[in-house]
C-alpha cells in the first residue's frame, strides 16, 4: 500500500524536514512501502529515511526563461526523481490544458522520472452517468503515453478533493475497475482520504495506494493513518 502526501503550498523547509523526521520516527520498525511526500518548491529536499521526496510541479525544460518556474536542473539539486502531473487544480485553477500537461509528462518521461498521474472530473461530469464519466476520464490520457512504466495513476474526483467527503467504496471501485481494464496500472485514490476512512478505502481490491491532501499535513496524523491501513 503506496502513501502518496500532498502538501499543495503548506508547509516550509523547516516544517518539511520536521515532518520528515517524525515520519521516520513515528515509523520506525514499522514494516510498510516507503512514503511520498510532495512539499512546495521552496521545501524541496533530498529524501531521507521511509520519506521520498517528490515535486509537486515544474516546467518542461533543463533550464531557461521561464519566469517563477523550476526545471530539470533545480530538481537535480535535490536528487528528485518523481513528480506529480495533472492534478485539478493545476488544470482548473492555474489552467493548465491537456496539451501543455502531456508535455510535461512527455519531458519527465524521457527523463526517466516516475509520474504520478493525476485525473478526475467534476460533479457536473458524474452527475451524467457512467459513459459520461469514462469518456472525461479518458481524455484526461489524451497524447499520454500510457506504455509508460514509470508511472501511476491517480484517480481524485474533483467534487471529493478538500471537500471532507471521499467518493464511495462503490464510486472508486467503478472507476478503478475501468482504468485498470484500459491501463492495467499502479492505481491510487486520492480525495478527502483521512484517518477515519483510511480503511475501507485501503481494503478496496483495486486500491494501490493513496495520495493524500489535508489530512497529510500533520506527520503524526499522516504516520497514524499508514499505521492503520
Ligand atoms: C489532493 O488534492 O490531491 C487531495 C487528495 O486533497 P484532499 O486529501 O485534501 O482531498
Amino acid at each position: 500500500m503506496r502513501f502518496v502526501a500532498n502538501f499543495k503550498m503548506n508547509h516550509t523547509r523547516a516544517s518539511t524536514l520536521e515532518y520528515i523526521d517524525i515520519i521516520n520516527r513515528e515509523l520506525e520498525g514499522f514494516e510498510c512501502q516507503n512514503v511520498l511526500i510532495f512539499p512546495p518548491a521552496t521545501a524541496l529536499c533530498e529524501g531521507k529515511g521511509k520519506v521520498e521526496v517528490g515535486a509537486q510541479n515544474a516546467y518542461f525544460e533543463e533550464k531557461g526563461a521561464y519566469t517563477g518556474e523550476i526545471g530539470l536542473e533545480q530538481l537535480r539539486e535535490f536528487e528528485i526523481s518523481k513528480i506529480l502531473i495533472g492534478h485539478s487544480e493545476r488544470r482548473e485553477i492555474l489552467g493548465e490544458s491537456q496539451e501543455f500537461v502531456a508535455k510535461k509528462f512527455e519531458f519527465f518521461k524521457e527523463q526517466g522520472f516516475e509520474i504520478i498521474y493525476c485525473i478526475g472530473e467534476p460533479l457536473s461530469v458524474r452527475k451524467q452517468g457512467k459513459e459520461a464519466l469514462f469518456e472525461y476520464l479518458f481524455s484526461q490520457f489524451t497524447n499520454i503515453d500510457t506504455s509508460y512504466e514509470n508511472f501511476t495513476i491517480a484517480y481524485e474526483p474533483i467534487w471529493a478533493i478538500g471537500t471532507g467527503v471521499s467518493a464511495t467504496v462503490e464510486d472508486i471501485t467503478l472507476v478503478h475497475e475501468g482504468l485498470k481494464k484500459e491501463f492495467n496500472k499502479e492505481l491510487l485514490y486520492g480525495g478527502s482520504v483521512k484517518l477515519s476512512n483510511i480503511e475501507e478505502i485501503a481494503k478496496i481490491e483495486t486500491v494501490d495506494g493513496v495520495l493524500v491532501g489535508s489530512a497529510s499535513l500533520d506527520a503524526k496524523e499522516f504516520a497514524k493513518m499508514v499505521k492503520k491501513a
